[in-house]
């Protein structure tokens, strides 16, 4: 058993049989938290007041690690730290991890949690006798390093946990995300948001079969960056025809079998790339691919207006038959370019199974994320 999971069943006595002249929660008692007079809002699972305490407390106890690790000289000077709570009740916590100023020795908070929580997971399991692992995490509890006083929008996961996030694998229609967050009147509140409300809605699934058979559909939104950014319809189909010829033409995915082109819009431009395998898991990513490819060309100026993007739709877990929607545009990469050469009104056209889909960034991850370290 480990530490959290011992922890998790202490509390859970405590609140059973209620011993008296214990302090159970201590820390929701060392920040004078009024627990029932607590505002909770947001969209999130339904929760009693057992649940909020915890959830309080686990939050608080997120952010003491999250101050820790500024404290402890993480190089970002920011902190951020999460509890997840599985199916079953169990916590882990985990905090961001800093080791260069690149992103390839970063962790965030959440994930770093979100590992900490499957390697519990499966020592229990190793030790259960089952042939069964059921790993799906119920809460996800984020809170940052920021003073309680001083905090204004709460903590939200970024693209690249997003990227991990958006899987069916380990998380579910009801995981919900919890976390701290000042309402309009200046006080503290418990926000409840579903997962699922920060990523791209799942019926968007990528198909690599194309044809100009195939019906159009166009958002609104899409619509008026058509007009915004003079694309014609011509455009977006030479844009799908392009990449088409390169999806059919793409021998460099032969290693994990997942092909994936991208061809982008900047400057009244075309610009293509393919996913290229070094191994079954590490390739060249090509929505950031292309985009690289027009930065290179335009400049400071380069200015994504319309992405277009082919994929294989999913993958199957060959024990469980369970399907993966791993398929999909990559949000991490999205995260990326959205930052400075594109925004969210740039045209995103998804190939799908029945038809081709026109709609726009903002529409397909709808939540504008906080971004900003400071690495001195
Ligand atoms: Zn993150």
């Amino acid at each position: 058993m480990t530490i959290n999971s011992i922890r998790t069943s202490h509390i859970q006595f405590k609140i059973h049989q209620n011993i008296s002249g214990e302090k159970p929660f201590p820390l929701i008692e060392k920040y004078g938290i009024n627990i029932e007079k607590l505002p909770i809002f947001g969209n999130g699972a339904i929760i009693n007041l057992q649940e909020k305490i915890q959830i309080t407390e686990r939050l608080l106890e997120a952010h003491e690690l999250a101050v820790a690790n500024i404290k402890a000289g993480n190089i970002t000077k920011r902190g951020f730290a999460t509890n997840i709570c599985t199916n079953d009740n169990r916590w882990s916590i985990g905090t961001n991890f800093n080791n260069t100023r690149n992103d390839i020795s970063s962790v965030c908070g959440e994930r770093s949690a979100i590992l900490a929580s499957y390697n519990d997971a499966l020592i229990r399991f190793s030790k259960s006798g089952s042939n069964y692992f059921n790993f799906k995490i119920k809460y996800i509890c984020m809170a940052q390093s920021e003073d309680l006083s001083m905090i204004k929008n709460s903590a939200v996961p970024c693209e690249d946990c997003l990227s991990w996030l958006n899987t069916t694998r380990y998380f579910d229609d009801n995981t919900t995300i919890f976390s701290f967050e000042k309402n309009e009147k200046g006080i503290l509140c418990l926000k409840s948001a579903k997962l699922t409300d920060f990523l791209p809605c799942k019926d968007y699934k990528l198909s690599s079969d194309y044809n100009l058979e195939k019906p159009f559909k166009y958002s609104s939104s899409a619509i008026n960056s058509m007009e915004k950014y003079a694309i014609p319809e011509e455009d977006i189909l030479l844009l799908l025809d392009k990449n088409f010829k390169l999806y059919k033409e793409n021998l460099f995915s032969n290693i994990s079998n997942q092909n994936i082109t991208c061809s982008i819009i900047a400057n009244k431009n075309i610009y293509s790339a393919s996913k290229i395998d070094w191994t079954k898991r590490w390739f060249v990513e090509p929505l950031e691919y292309a985009a690289s490819k027009a930065i290179e060309q335009e400049k400071e100026n380069c200015k994504i207006t319309a992405i277009a993007y082919f994929g294989d739709n999913s993958s199957v877990n060959p024990l469980t038959k369970e399907e993966y929607s791993d398929g999909g545009i990559s949000i991490k990469s999205l995260g990326r370019i959205r930052q400075k050469y594109a925004n969210p009104d740039t045209l995103l056209i998804l190939n799908l199974e029945n038809c081709v889909n026109v709609i726009t960034i903002g529409e397909y991850l709808p939540k504008k994320f906080i971004q900003g370290y400071k690495i001195i």
